[in-house]
């Protein structure tokens, strides 16, 4: 789905990062693996102990920009931090360091990427107290016998 400079552009810009990073602690740093097959709502995500990222295929096609600018960074930090500084919280002060220190970048943890196409189709449900949109997943585990309860009102969700 990607083209080969598609994925030549983010792993370009991890290069960048990782060479920041090493000009910046002074010391080198593993490189990881690469990956194009994260799936769902998640733009990116790194393994640690792995040592892979895997970016969103259909997400980046469509937000590009913002990959470059901050989803590769983001996830070059959660990889940096780990082996500078090893198992600590993955978005704590070792990490918002890395992304504002070293990379220059907002230390945000969420993206606002249009997500509307891997969302997929939504199922709307009602318990006692308000509207729920489910998965399709959800939804199917319903049709097959599964009961899910409001957190708030405790009220089964019944489909509308
Ligand atoms: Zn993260
Ligand atoms: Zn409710």
């Amino acid at each position: 789905m990607l083209s080969y400079q598609d994925k030549k552009a983010l792993e370009v810009k991890g290069e960048d990062c990782f060479l920041l990073a090493e000009c910046f602690f002074d010391r080198p740093f593993q490189r990881p693996a690469y990956l194009f097959n994260q799936r769902g709502k998640s733009a990116g995500t790194a393994h640690l102990q792995r040592n892979i990222i895997k970016f969103n295929p259909i997400l980046y096609a469509q937000n590009r920009e913002t990959f470059i600018e901050q989803v590769v960074a983001h996830e070059v930090a959660h990889l940096i931090v780990y082996q500078q500084y090893g198992k600590v919280r993955p978005h704590g002060k070792e990490w918002q360091y890395v992304m504002q220190a070293v990379f220059n970048c907002p230390a945000l943890t969420t993206h606002a990427l249009d997500i509307k196409d891997v969302i997929g189709r939504q199922f709307a449900y009602q318990c006692d107290c308000t509207r729920h949109l489910l998965s399709i997943r959800r939804h199917n585990k319903i049709l097959k016998g599964a009961k899910y309860l409001c957190k708030k009102c405790t009220g089964e969700l019944k489909i509308i």
